[in-house]
C-alpha cells in the first residue's frame, strides 16, 4: 500500500527491516541500548558486533527519544535508535510517547540526511501496545510530521507481524493525502 503525504511517500510493506535498502533503518530498542530480543536482537545479529559498540558509548536512551549509530554490516546506513513505551493501561502516556518515538526518529534522520526511512511497529512486540492504535499513532504521527517538514522521500513501514497488517491498512486509509 502506497500513500503520497506532502512530497513524502509512505509505503506499507511485510517483512524483514534488516533486508531494507534505505537510508536507515529504526530500531525497537530498551532504555538500555545494549540488546534485546524482537527487531533489536534481529538488527544486531545481521548488522554485526559494530552496532552495539557504538550504542555501548551513547549511554542509554530515555522512553521516546532517538540515538543514532551506522548500519554496520547492514544495507542500511544508519540505525536509528528508539525507545517505546511499555503500555500498561493507556493513562500513562504512552500515545505521547510513542508519537515521540517516531517524530524524534523522523528529526534525527533529517539531521543526518537520511532521505529514506522504515519503521518497525514501535511497542507492537514484548512491550505490549494494542495493534489498532499503535497503527494509527504510527501512521499519523509519521504523515502528520511529514505534511509540515520537508526532506524525507520515503517512509516505509515494515511489519514482521501479520496481524499487524489490517490495522495499518486501515490507518492507511484514514490518511489524507
Ligand atoms: P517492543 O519491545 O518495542 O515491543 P519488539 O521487538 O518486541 O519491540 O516488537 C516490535 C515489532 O517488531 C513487533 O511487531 C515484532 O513482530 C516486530 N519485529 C520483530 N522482528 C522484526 C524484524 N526482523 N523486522 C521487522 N519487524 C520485526
Amino acid at each position: 500500500m502506497v500513500k503520497t503525504v506532502g512530497k513524502t511517500r509512505l509505503e506499507l510493506v511485510k517483512g524483514d527491516i534488516t533486508k531494507e535498502q534505505v537510508d536507515a533503518i529504526v530500531n525497537a530498542a530498551n532504555t538500555t541500548l545494549l540488546g534485546g530480543g524482537g527487531v533489536d536482537g534481529a538488527i544486531h545479529r545481521a548488522g554485526g558486533p559494530a552496532i552495539l559498540e557504538e550504542c555501548k558509548k551513547l549511554g542509554g536512551c530515555p522512553t521516546g527519544e532517538a540515538k543514532i549509530t551506522t548500519g554496520g554490516r547492514l544495507p542500511a546506513r544508519y540505525v536509528i535508535h528508539t525507545v517505546g513505551p511499555v503500555y500498561r493501561d493507556g493513562n500513562h502516556g504512552e500515545p505521547k510517547l510513542l508519537a515521540s518515538c517516531y517524530r524524534r526518529s523522523l528529526e534525527v534522520a533529517l539531521e543526518n540526511g537520511v532521505k529514506t526511512i522504515a519503521f518497525p511497529a514501535i511497542s507492537c512486540g514484548v512491550y505490549g501496545y494494542p495493534f489498532e492504535e499503535a497503527a494509527r499513532i504510527a501512521v499519523k504521527t509519521v504523515a502528520d510530521f511529514v505534511r509540515t517538514t520537508e526532506g524525507i522521500e520515503c517512509v516505509r513501514f515494515v511489519l514482521f507481524d501479520p496481524a499487524l497488517v489490517e490495522h495499518y491498512q486501515s490507518a492507511f486509509s484514514e490518511l489524507e493525502e
